[in-house]
């Protein structure tokens, strides 16, 4: 170890306590890797802060000396975006994992940023069973705040949007170490809206951890409703599919729309499945819904060219899981746990053409690949999810899995749709194809919040 890293371990220790300060190679070889298929890159010292005050200093001590600072919430991504480019500190926030306040009456959460999705899940459940929130179908270890950080969504998006559409509020520090309050919060004791002040919070939103850390959010809650149900819509057209997508969504009874196209299991290739979830207050109202629903797409099945599945019991439970389980079975399917997805941000009106997208590329290269759409909004776009397993000890079966997603991107943006949490390159692949001034200003903002250019460096530059 260096002098002047040795010195900035010292520091360091000062802030947070020498137990959670490590420079242990099997640490930083740990926090070098995510899931997916980037290349790994290790940090010099991990840090686990216990407090907003505790991050502050330690930025403030990043830019005395010069040092990348890259937060990192669950490590989920699994697109690489909080590998520490350019070497530094890895803020890993889970120690910071209080939930502070369940606002009942206006229906919001405080939380620390290193609260998990399975914690908060937990913990509504356990004391606030009337109402959730919305749900990503990551591992339950994947935090609140990294997901809303990447625009994440979940199985309430049909109803609420984004999940960083359901933020009400932040704490963040900045990256020269100053600790401000965005939102309502910045000026009423509630945390209950962004609205009306100027939204600020959007500085951190989409910026992948370049902007700043974010400490605490408050996120809106939904009501828990005693009755569920799920109908799965089924067809072998994906015009027919997105048809039935966009006059589903119009109702605007769902809770969550969720189409899948995959070549595995055998019974369901060549078909395209939309599961359809909504609640109801009671039996009588969950039937209803389920009759407005199933009348929307009456046209297709009178004709006898789609219909609905025959779900048992078992079957609608797992539909209605959340998070789903088939998506971490299928992150498994070649063994080796390796597994990645362009996530495109697109019109549901692109739906056909992306699942030819994902099926010539599946095939051309083949890779193991499963195809899917997650509705946000009432049909105002969707998450395409292109996902490709592999096998982590196979280093060709990782190659053959990355070309599958670099074409993917480039296809996915020749189309019109926008990569997600995109990786490194990818985000290289939308910059170019950004209008210049809208790149000029997000460079002018980055340049005015960070002079010294140390929050998660290596994302979105060229
Ligand atoms: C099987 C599987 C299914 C998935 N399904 C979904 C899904 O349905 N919906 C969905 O949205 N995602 C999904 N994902 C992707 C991903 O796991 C989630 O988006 C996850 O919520 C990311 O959260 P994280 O805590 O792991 O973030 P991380 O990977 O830790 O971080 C993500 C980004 O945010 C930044 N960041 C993290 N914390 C902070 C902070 N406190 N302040 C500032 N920046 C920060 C990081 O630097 C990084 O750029 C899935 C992943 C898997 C493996």
């Amino acid at each position: 170890m260096g002098k002047e890293l040795k010195e900035i371990v010292k520091r360091l220790e000062e802030i947070v306590g020498a137990e959670y300060v490590s420079c242990y190679p099997e640490e930083r070889y740990f926090y070098g890797r995510d899931p997916g298929t980037m290349p790994a890159k290790e940090p010099e010292v991990v840090v686990l802060p216990g407090s907003t005050e505790e991050v502050s200093e330690i930025i403030k001590l990043a830019n005395e000396k010069e040092i990348p600072v890259v937060p990192m919430g669950g490590g989920l991504v699994l697109s690489g975006l909080s590998r520490a480019l350019r070497g530094g500190i890895l803020l890993d926030m889970k120690r910071m994992n209080r939930i502070i306040e369940v606002n009942e009456k206006s229906r919001y959460a405080l939380v620390e940023a290193g609260v998990s999705q399975g914690m908060l899940q937990a913990y509504l459940k356990k004391h606030h069973p009337s109402l959730k929130h919305s749900v990503p179908d990551s591992p339950p270890i994947a935090t609140i705040a990294g997901n809303v950080c990447i625009h994440g969504s979940g199985h309430l998006s049909a109803l609420g949007g984004f999940h960083s559409e359901m933020l009400n509020g932040l704490e963040v520090v900045l990256p020269t170490g100053e600790v401000v309050l965005l939102g309502s919060c910045s000026t009423s004791p509630y945390w209950f809206s962004r609205s009306p002040l100027p939204d600020l919070c959007g500085l951190f939103l989409g910026w992948l951890g370049t902007t700043g850390i974010i400490t605490k959010l408050a996120i809106k809650l939904y009501p828990a409703r005693q009755f569920n149900d799920v109908a799965v819509f089924i067809t072998e057209d994906p015009e027919i599919a997105k048809e039935a997508i966009l006059k589903i969504t119009r109702t605007a009874l769902a809770e969550d729309v969720l189409a899948s196209i995959s070549p595995k299991p055998d019974w369901v290739a060549g078909f395209q499945l939309v599961s359809v979830a909504w609640s109801a207050e009671s039996k009588k109202e969950l039937i209803l819904k389920r009759d407005l629903i199933r009348e929307s797409v009456r046209e297709f099945i009178e004709k006898k060219i789609a219909g609905f599945m025959p779900l048992g019991a078992d079957m609608k439970a797992r539909f209605m899981e959340a998070p789903q389980s088939q998506l971490a079975r299928f992150a498994d399917v070649k063994k080796g746990g390796g597994f990645e997805y362009v996530g495109a941000i697109m019109p549901v009106e692109l739906f056909p053409q992306a699942c030819r997208l994902g099926e010539e590329i599946g095939e051309s290269l083949e890779v193991a690949y499963s195809l899917g759409a997650r509705v946000i909004g009432l049909g105002h776009c969707m998450m395409f999810f292109f996902a490709y397993a592999f096998n982590r000890a196979d280093p060709e079966d990782i190659k053959r899995a990355q070309r599958a997603l670099e074409e993917t991107n480039e296809r996915v943006l020749e189309l019109g749709g926008i990569p997600w949490k995109a990786e490194e390159p990818a985000q290289k692949q939308i910059l170019k194809r950004m209008e210049p001034n809208a790149f000029e200003l997000m460079r002018r903002i980055r340049r005015l919040l960070d002079p010294k250019g140390i929050m998660n460096p290596g994302n979105w530059e060229i």
